[in-house]
């Protein structure tokens, strides 16, 4: 037999590898090497070789030993050493399986054959898989709520067998094959250790059972697959980027288990005015330089219609007002958010002749006036 090569050199990493480094290049050796894959002469060797390295690479506490003592630290004294391959249990033999899902595509190691066979639990009831959905709401809708009807396809229980595909309940029988449990296992010994593999069970395909006469209306699927228009319910005050559950509407479950759920996720379309912030709501609204400067009521539009609101003598441009709780209804029943009013001064461009003049008469009061006007001070200010 060839001499022992290093386990480091084996994986090919350096002796600070990290243990994932050391994970990674074992799985892509043993991908390589595998028996099933490589029909080289020398791969059952290599794998092997592979494997042994990863072994005592692949735990801390081995790695620690051989880094202190080598080979010699290896041999057979240690209780969890003897590096003959699989043994059934150990680090090795459950990255394999991983490997063998991820490269058969779930199939696991059920090609290898076998000569004993085994039970094991996979056929419980599993709840199906989750789906996901994106629902536009509109800006008023997300504010005060609707129930929207939506149509989907979904996997609905058979009423007549109850989700069985039995014709009567005395038509299910135990799968005399996997005795019920859906699964086979199957061991295989070879010249570098014992295999072991969980499949599908063939006879009956995982259910764990047999039926004799199949439900009718189903054909023995145990559902039906329907068109079903579902009434969802927006919560007045949701926000964009929230979900809703519709329970049950998700994918089929497996072995009678319960269907999945369906998340919604809500996307609010904008508003062409109104700016929803969390719970408040923003609204720009133009006013004249007369207005503010002498202040007035004005009717402002808000989500439930227009609202009184008092715009103070003196106002600047870009003040922001509020209006309390004329804002989103709470989601959770709590007090509404505010409106925040921003008020932009505009200048009037198109004035009428007796507007004109006013506005000259109150230029001219201000220069002579012995009034400074606003620019004027800006420059005292400015040059001081
Ligand atoms: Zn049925
Ligand atoms: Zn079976």
């Amino acid at each position: 037999m060839a001499e022992k090569r290093d386990y480091y050199e084996v994986l090919g990493v350096s002796k600070s590898a990290s243990d994932d480094e050391i994970k990674k290049a074992y799985r892509s050796l043993a991908k390589k090497y595998h028996p099933d894959v490589n029909k080289a002469p020398d791969a059952e060797a290599k794998f092997k070789e592979i494997n042994e390295a990863y072994e005592v690479l692949g735990d801390a506490k081995k790695r620690q030993t051989y880094d202190q003592f080598g080979f010699a630290g290896m041999d057979g004294s240690n209780p969890n050493g003897g590096f003959n391959g699989f043994s059934q249990g150990t680090g090795g033999f459950d990255d394999l399986n991983d490997i063998f899902s991820s490269f058969f595509g779930g199939g696991g190691m059920g090609g290898m054959g076998g000569q004993e066979q085994y039970s094991s639990r996979s056929n419980q009831p599993r709840k199906g898989q989750d789906r996901y959905m994106k629902m536009n709401v509109s800006f008023m809708d997300a504010c005060f709520g609707k129930t929207e009807s939506i149509n989907l396809t979904v996997d609905e229980q058979c009423p007549q067998c109850k989700g069985t595909g039995a014709a009567n309940p005395e038509d299910v029988q135990t799968c005399p094959t996997c005795h019920g449990s859906g699964t086979v296992i199957t061991q295989q010994r070879t010249a570098f250790g014992v295999f072991r593999s969980q499949g599908v069970c063939p006879e009956c395909h995982g259910t764990g059972h047999k039926i004799k006469h199949l439900c009718p209306r189903c054909g023995g699927n145990g559902y039906e697959h329907k068109r079903v228009s579902v009434d969802v319910k927006i919560p007045a005050g949701i926000a964009g980027g929230q979900q809703l559950r519709v329970s049950g509407k998700g994918e089929r479950g497996e072995n009678g288990g319960p269907n999945g759920d369906l998340y919604i996720e809500i996307n609010v379309l904008p508003h062409d005015k109104f700016i929803r912030d969390g719970k408040n709501i923003l609204l720009d609204i133009p006013v004249s330089a007369v207005d503010a400067t002498l202040g007035i009521s004005v009717d402002v539009p808000t989500i439930r219609g227009e609202v009184s609101m008092k715009i103070p003598a003196g106002t600047q441009d870009g003040t922001q007002l509020r209006l309390k709780e004329q804002g989103v209804p709470d989601i959770r029943g709590g007090k509404n958010g505010d409106q925040l009013v921003r008020i932009k001064i505009e200048v009037d461009r198109k004035l009428t002749s007796k507007e004109k003049e006013l506005y000259r008469q109150l230029q001219m009061l201000q220069g002579e006036g012995g009034k400074e006007n606003i620019f004027s001070r800006f420059k005292r200010n400015f040059r001081a």
